[in-house]
C-alpha cells in the first residue's frame, strides 16, 4: 500500500518554504519520479517534493523532518546509475533543483564555491571562462549535478589525470538528519586539523547529510589536447600501451579508454551515425588522449609515442585527431553508453574494478560463463581501464522486463569478481541495485563499522534510507 505523508507535515513544510516550494499530487513531473534505468515514471499516489532555496530552508525542512521521524530521499539531477534517487514508498523528495549557482572564483586559491545543485558542466564553463579547469568530467555533465557528484564520488573520464571527485572536494557544506548545518568550506589544500570530515560525506550517497555547498580545487585549463584512438590485438599489449603512453607523457595521460570489440562493433554497426574511425576487428581499441599546455611541442611528441608503439608492436594501427571535431567523434564513441537503450530495452550494467593486469583474463572467463548459462546473450566490454575500472552491460535477446534475468546475470558477474578481490562499484556507488552484493567487496567489519558511522550521524535513519545498506 502506498504510505502517504502527515497533512500536518505537508502543512508545516509550506508555512516555512512558502507554497511554491511544496509540490503534491498533479504538480508533480514524471522527473521526479524516473533514472536512466526507470524511463517508466513510478507511482506518484502520496509523493511531495520540496525545493528549498538556500541551506536555511533545508535545514528547517531537516528539523521538521526529523521531529516527524519523515523518511527523505534526495534528488540531484537524476542520472545516477544505482537506483539511489528513486523515491521510495512514503519517502518525502528533496530536490535540490532551485539550490543552484557558482558562488565564487577564487583565481588565488584556485578554487571554486558552487550550490549542489549546480548543474556540471555550467560550473565546468564558469571555471574555463576564467582559465581553470573543473577536472570532474562524465558523459551526463548536461544534466548530473555537482552535488550529487559529490554525494556518489563520481569517477568519469579524467580519473586517471585528476582522481575521483574526492581529489577535487576541498571544502563541504552539509545539512544533517536534524538541520545542524556542517560547514567546512575550506579552501587549502593542506588541513590536518583533527577529522578530515567531509571525506564522511564524498561518496556516502546521501546517507549521511545533504550536501549543499562545495569549494572545488581547479586545475590550469589545458591550452592544447591530442586524441588518438588506436588498434590493438590483445590485452597484455593494451596494459603495455598505458605503461609506455604514461612514461612518455610524464604524467600527462588524461584518459586511456579500452573498448573490447564486442562493444566497438556494437556501438559502430547499431547506433546510427556513429562511424568508425579505424576498420572493425581488431579485438581492442583505446581511446588516449593528452592535455597539454603547448601545441608545438605535445603534437610531435604524441606522434612520436605512437609511432614507437607501432614499430613495438604494441599497436597495430592508429589515427590522430586532426580537428576538435574529429576528437569530438572519438568520444562520442566511447560515451555512447548513453544510448544502448535504442539497442537493448532491458540491460543489466555494471561498474567494477579489479587489478589492471586481471581485466583480460576477467572478461574471457565472464564471457565463457555468460554463454554457458544463457545462450544467446550480448556482452559488451569497455572502461577506464587505466583506472582499473571495467564496464560491461549485458542483453538477452528476446526477454522482456518481466523476463529479464537480471538477479542471475548480477550473481554471475559478481561471484567471478569476488574472486579476484574486485569492487562491485567502481564509480557509480551501490543505491538500492547493488546493496545484496555489498558483501562481496566489503568484510562483515567494515560493515559494521559503516552501521555505526550512520547510527552515529542519522540515529532515526530517515536519510535515504535502504540505500547503500538496509
Ligand atoms: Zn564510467
Amino acid at each position: 500500500m502506498t504510505q502517504t505523508l502527515p497533512p500536518t507535515l505537508i502543512d508545516e513544510l509550506r508555512h516555512v518554504l512558502g507554497p511554491e516550494a511544496v509540490l503534491v499530487g498533479d504538480d508533480i513531473s514524471p522527473r521526479y519520479r524516473q533514472d536512466y534505468f526507470s524511463p517508466l515514471p513510478q507511482a506518484s499516489l502520496g509523493l511531495v517534493v520540496v525545493r528549498p532555496r538556500d541551506t536555511g530552508q533545508l535545514a528547517a525542512i531537516m528539523r521538521l523532518c526529523h521531529a516527524h521521524r519523515q523518511p527523505v530521499v534526495t534528488q540531484g539531477g537524476m542520472t545516477g546509475l544505482s537506483g539511489g534517487a528513486l523515491p521510495g514508498d512514503g519517502e518525502l523528495i528533496l530536490s535540490l533543483e532551485r539550490l543552484r549557482g557558482i558562488e565564487e572564483i577564487d583565481e588565488a586559491a584556485g578554487t571554486m564555491t558552487v550550490l549542489a545543485g549546480t548543474p556540471l558542466q555550467q560550473a565546468q564553463e564558469a571555471a574555463a571562462a576564467r582559465g581553470f579547469l573543473l577536472a570532474i568530467d562524465l558523459g551526463a555533465r548536461g544534466s548530473c549535478q555537482v552535488g550529487g557528484n559529490v554525494a556518489t564520488n563520481a569517477g568519469g573520464n579524467r580519473v586517471i589525470r585528476y582522481g575521483m571527485t574526492r581529489g577535487q572536494v576541498l571544502g563541504l557544506e552539509v545539512v544533517l538528519a536534524d538541520g545542524t548545518v556542517l560547514s567546512s568550506l575550506n579552501k587549502m589544500l593542506k588541513d590536518n586539523a583533527g577529522y578530515d570530515l567531509k571525506q564522511l560525506f564524498i561518496g556516502s550517497e546521501g546517507t549521511l547529510g545533504v550536501v549543499t555547498r562545495v569549494v572545488l580545487r581547479l586545475e590550469p585549463l589545458p591550452e592544447a589536447v591530442q586524441t588518438a584512438l588506436c588498434a590493438v590485438d590483445s590485452y597484455q599489449q593494451v596494459v603495455a600501451l598505458l605503461h609506455h603512453a604514461q612514461r612518455r607523457l610524464s604524467g600527462r595521460l588524461s584518459a586511456f579508454e579500452v573498448m573490447w570489440s564486442d562493444f566497438y562493433d556494437a556501438v559502430t554497426s547499431r547506433i546510427p551515425g556513429q562511424r568508425p574511425s579505424l576498420p572493425p576487428g581488431s579485438p581492442f581499441y583505446v581511446l588516449l588522449d593528452l592535455q597539454g599546455a603547448d601545441a608545438q611541442t605535445d603534437a610531435p611528441l604524441f606522434e612520436r609515442l605512437l609511432e614507437q608503439a607501432l614499430a613495438d608492436g604494441l599497436i597495430s594501427d592508429a589515427v590522430v585527431a586532426r580537428s576538435v571535431r574529429e576528437a569530438q567523434s572519438f568520444w562520442e564513441l566511447r560515451d555512447s553508453p548513453g544510448r544502448f537503450s535504442m539497442i537493448w530495452p532491458q540491460l543489466a550494467s555494471f561498474d567494477i574494478s579489479l587489478p589492471i593486469g586481471a581485466i583480460g583474463e576477467f572478461v574471457e572467463r565472464l564471457r565463457r560463463r555468460l554463454t554457458q548459462a544463457l545462450p544467446g546473450c550480448e556482452a559488451v566490454h569497455f572502461g577506464h581501464i587505466g583506472d582499473s575500472n571495467l564496464h560491461v552491460c549485458v542483453a538477452v535477446p528476446g526477454t522482456s522486463a518481466e523476463t529479464f534475468p537480471e538477479h542471475e546475470i548480477k550473481d554471475l558477474v559478481y561471484d567471478l569478481l569476488r574472486d579476484y578481490r574486485g569492487s562491485i562499484s567502481a564509480e557509480h556507488g551501490v543505491g538500492r541495485h547493488k546493496k545484496d552484493y555489498l558483501g562481496h567487496s566489503r568484510s562483515p567489519e567494515e560493515i559494521a563499522v559503516m552501521r555505526s558511522v550512520k547510527a552515529a550521524l542519522d540515529p532515526l535513519g530517515i536519510l535515504n534510507p535502504g540505500r547503500v545498506f538496509d
